[in-house]
């Protein structure tokens, strides 16, 4: 049987139409299917692979590693240098307050994880999230996304979350002394790219010290770079109790982590003893990826990189049929008048050697969020194509 149908069959599907290309080789911002043709990675496994596919500098750590030793127990009682090195070299790069890295396998269990946290550390149950908010599919993290579409199916879940508007001064009063946790990403991502006021973040950030409720940021999307500074909240001048951290944490392999005080971490310890239990949370050779790739990230220029290259694709993405672009970064959204033109263009983007996406809540956007590696020419190159497929896709629907 031919791989596409073996992979229809027996690896579980979620979609009515997968992507469907069977790649065979990542390098850099270039991705390889079987027939040998060559893609350029727009959207870098949703914001995981920010130093580019296969950094030989995160291959080696990955190969030294596997020669050490690979799995040994659930988390936290042996101790494991790439983990022990990775939350330093993590702690160090962040404020004084969040200086205990709690790693998970994935992006979702931090969220959990932090949920669990709040609850501990306040001893209130009630939670604030925002409309258009992604955090994850698993119960917990569905309980707080802010889409009914995407809820409604696995009902019941989580009671005492209410969801707000997403920078919106007028729901500041809202957080009171009943309130855990306010949970928010830093930039959204999922509604297609959309930067809150500096001001919101900060006034979320006063109201939730005046009533005792834990700040969160979502940057498991925004951070490692991929804004323009290392963690996007540096952006805003607000610092979270409680920091979500995945996909380009790992450097392409999977790693999550919730990062908090020593103090408020403290309480996982004890009443009950174990209170958040993974077994391969922080795997080691996941760790020693996502430090050669985090070390990779800060000693090179490429942060500094991120806005112009985004300017570059303001300018070379300039389409009738492309009505407004919204850039964090490298974290952008070009917009259609409608989610089938937008469907059409990336149909059309892969079968020219672009690899492109939509957002979860905001089908009608493209998603662009490259490597932080991409080259002007790649740039260039890809603008083009893209543009080249908006004529196609016009003239047709026209
Ligand atoms: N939070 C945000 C902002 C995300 O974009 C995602 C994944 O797309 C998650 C949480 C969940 O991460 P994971 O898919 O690793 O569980």
């Amino acid at each position: 049987m031919h791989l596409r149908q073996i992979f229809l069959q027996h690896v579980a599907q979620t979609s009515p139409a997968p992507i469907g290309i069977e790649i065979v080789k990542g390098e850099g911002c270039t991705l390889w299917d079987a027939d040998g043709k060559e893609y350029i990675d727009l959207i870098g496994g949703i914001s995981v692979c920010n130093i580019g596919h296969r950094h030989p500098e995160v291959v080696n750590a990955i190969k030294e590693q596997a020669d050490k030793y690979l799995h040994l127990l659930v988390y936290g009682e042996i101790i494991q240098s790439p983990q022990v090195r990775y939350a330093k070299r993590i702690a160090d790069l962040l404020p004084e307050n969040l200086r205990s890295v709690y790693f998970t396998n994935s992006g979702a269990e931090a969220v959990e994880g932090a949920m669990k946290l709040a609850k501990r550390v306040t001893g209130r149950t009630q939670m604030i999230s925002f409309k258009n908010s992604y955090h994850g599919s698993t119960q917990g993290a569905l309980s707080i996304m802010g889409d009914e579409y995407w809820r409604n199916a696995f009902r019941p879940l989580l009671p005492g979350i209410s969801r707000y508007r997403y920078n919106d001064f007028g729901m500041i009063e809202e957080i009171n002394t009943d309130i855990a946790c306010v949970i928010a990403e830093t930039v959204q991502a999922e509604q297609g790219v959309n930067i809150p006021d500096k001001e919101w973040l900060q006034a979320l950030r006063a109201r939730c010290s005046e009533t005792g409720a834990l700040l969160i940021f979502d940057e498991i999307q925004a951070g490692f770079g991929r804004t323009g500074s290392l963690w996007a909240f540096e952006q805003f001048d607000v610092v979270p109790d409680i920091l979500l951290l995945g996909k380009a944490l790992g450097a392409g392999m999977p790693l999550g982590a919730f990062v908090s005080s020593f103090e408020k971490m403290q309480s996982l310890i004890s009443n009950p003893v174990l209170g958040h239990i993974t077994t391969f949370g922080g795997h080691p050779v996941s760790c020693a990826a996502g430090l050669a790739g985090l070390n990779v990230l800060v000693e090179s220029d490429l942060i500094s990189t991120v806005k112009a290259k985004a300017e570059l694709f303001r300018k070379y993405l300039q389409h009738p049929s492309i009505v407004a672009l919204r850039t964090a970064g490298l974290l952008m959204a070009a917009e259609f008048q409608k989610a089938k033109i937008c469907q059409e263009v990336i149909s059309e983007c892969i079968r020219h050697g672009v690899l492109t996406d939509w957002f979860l809540f905001a089908p009608h956007c493209l998603r662009i969020a490259p490597p932080l590696t991409i080259s002007s020419s790649e740039i260039e190159n890809a603008c083009q194509i893209i543009r080249t497929c908006c004529d196609k896709v016009q003239n047709e629907l026209n």
